[in-house]
């Protein structure tokens, strides 16, 4: 069981902990009065929050900060701004970053966890005005999944969303928030009305594209290195109830990539034939699929078809509908499978709720975690590959590094996004063309074996490096400043001046290792 340090009550006001930067040079947190006892440092605590999702990096903070309120959170910055030697600090969400980006060496980890449990249900507050229409307030350590069901409850949905709803609306926000339905609602950071957030000097400010801009455009996609959100408005729409799911499989690239890219194309928010969602996936030769999706009479055609062809395309796509729309919703697809180059006989088709849809990772997740396979190394790599090269990356990556290794990739994601429905003011950066892929290679490894996978994520951006294929990582990781100078590109001075500003002493999400690489 975690155990609490207990402060003693006419305990002289100051709590201390000892630790030592990497330099050995002693240091001692004196933090106020009000905030101290929020401070823990014993082992578990300390050791839960030493890993992530990814279970390859390992950073040992001095100590770990459960806040009440938002107020704790600030005091605790300002305490580390003003510390002779200033103190990282690193929101954890729920750490599901997966290399070490959530991490604090020596330093302060927040627990936001603990901010939600104190809140007790009163942290997504969900309402309507002329100006804006239907949004929510939501706490930054709010989980998606608990935004879904409260917001569902008013008939109302957010429009942009992630694969996997047991992350923090903080964590999603400071990367982007992309899944299925970036190409049309654009990623979640695009969907987001206002934010409360706490500086590096411990500020608490709120900020919209018109109220403190500056901040609100650093902060989105900022991997957390101006601010730490504590609120997000996000924008709200009437919820639909059911949802056409589609699984349409290809075995020729070019086929899938061309079907991917005209059904992105129709992308107008209120159009009512435009996808809700369009995904993509790999089925590889590469030992066992999960086939769950499909019916137990299509398993022995499609392990079939797989071995055939060694890598078939899979798009999937949904159209989301009211109870009474069926029949028009049906209508439209039938028009559009009619339009689509997929094999004939391998379209599969569910029809199933709204939340069985947008929670659909979740009977995978309690399925890997009953196996003991969920709490494993994730060497993963997520790319954003410009569209101009999609074909050469197809033959140099996924045919030549991944099919070929035989290391089982796990689940590969491949499908298209519309540059339009980005803001480029805010920090997160994209390819430079009207439409990119976003390719997720999510693989989970034994613990000696992740070196495997990290080889070869090597080869692949080697690859992409040496053939002139500009692609841009998205949660990626660096090991030099230099290598985040090329990433950010013509942003990194825009991102650096932001920095100087909203966090001078540099001592926000140290994890990311943008500004304090060593
Ligand atoms: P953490 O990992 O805890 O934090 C991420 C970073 O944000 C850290 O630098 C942290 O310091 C900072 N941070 C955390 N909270 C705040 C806050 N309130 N304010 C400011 N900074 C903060 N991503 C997608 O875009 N789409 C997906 O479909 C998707 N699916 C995923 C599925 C799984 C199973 C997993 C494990 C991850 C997935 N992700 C996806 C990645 C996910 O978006 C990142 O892991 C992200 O970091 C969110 O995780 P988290 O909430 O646990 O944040």
């Amino acid at each position: 069981m975690t155990k609490h340090i207990t402060i003693p009550k006419n305990f002289m006001t100051i709590f201390i902990v000892t630790f030592f930067m990497s330099n050995a040079l002693a240091k001692t947190l004196l933090p106020p009065n009000d905030i101290a006892d929020r401070f823990h440092n014993d082992s578990e605590t300390i050791k839960i929050a030493s890993s992530d999702f990814g279970h390859i990096v390992q950073e040992i903070p001095a100590a770990v900060f459960y806040p009440n309120s938002v107020d704790d959170i600030a005091s605790l910055v300002k305490y580390a701004y003003n510390n002779s030697v200033p103190i990282n600090v690193a929101a954890r969400g729920q750490a599901h970053s997966t290399w070490g980006q959530s991490l604090a060496r020596d330093g302060v980890v927040v627990n936001m966890t603990s901010l939600g449990n104190r809140l007790n249900g009163s942290g997504i507050i969900v309402s309507s005005d002329s100006s804006l229409g239907s949004y929510a307030d939501v706490g930054g350590e709010q989980l998606w999944i608990d935004v879904l069901n409260t917001t569902l409850q008013y008939g109302l949905s957010p429009v942009s969303w992630v694969d996997y709803l047991y992350l923090t609306v903080g964590g999603t926000l400071s990367n982007a928030g992309i899944s299925g339905q970036s190409f049309r609602f654009g990623p979640q950071i695009s969907n987001v009305y206002e934010l409360d957030v706490i500086t590096g000097k411990g500020e608490f400010v709120t900020c919209s594209p018109k109220e403190n801009s500056e901040l609100y455009y650093a902060v989105l996609g900022g991997l957390g290195q101006f601010g730490i959100i504590t609120r997000a408005r996000i924008a709200l729409e009437p919820a639909p109830k059911r949802v056409k799911w589609l699984r349409l499989f290809y075995s020729d690239f070019s086929a899938f990539t061309k079907d991917q890219e005209n059904l992105i194309s129709k992308n107008e928010r209120r159009d009512n034939k435009a996808l809700n969602y369009l995904e993509g996936m790999l089925l590889l030769n590469q030992g066992p699929q999960d086939l769950s999706f499909y019916p137990v009479s299509a398993y022995a055609r499609i392990n079939s078809l797989v071995t055939q062809y060694g890598i078939i395309y899979c798009l999937e796509a949904a159209k989301y509908y009211y109870d009474d729309r069926e029949s028009r919703v049906e209508k439209l697809l039938d028009l559009l499978k009619g339009n689509l180059g997929f094999l004939p006989d391998f379209m599969f088709e569910k029809d199933v709720t709204y939340m069985e849809f947008l929670n659909r990772v979740r009977s995978s997740e309690l399925f890997l975690r009953s196996k003991g396979q969920w709490e494993v190394p994730h060497p993963w790599l997520n790319l954003f590959v410009p569209e101009s090269r999609i074909l050469d990356f197809n033959s140099g990556v996924l045919k030549n590094i991944i099919l070929k290794q035989k290391i089982p990739a796990g689940i590969v994601l491949i499908y298209p996004m519309n540059r339009n429905k980005w803001d480029d003011k805010m920090s997160v950066v994209i390819p430079d063309e009207d439409v990119f892929y976003v390719v997720s290679m999510l693989h989970s490894s034994g613990f000696n074996k992740w070196e495997a996978y990290d080889n070869q994520n090597k080869e692949i951006l080697q690859f992409c490096d040496d053939a002139g294929i500009q692609v841009k990582p998205y949660l990626g990781h660096y090991a030099t400043q230099e290598d985040w100078i090329n990433h950010f590109g013509s942003k990194w001075e825009s991102f650096r001046a932001r920095k100087a500003l909203f966090d001078p002493k540099m001592i926000l999400s140290p994890g990311q290792r943008i500004f304090n690489n060593n």
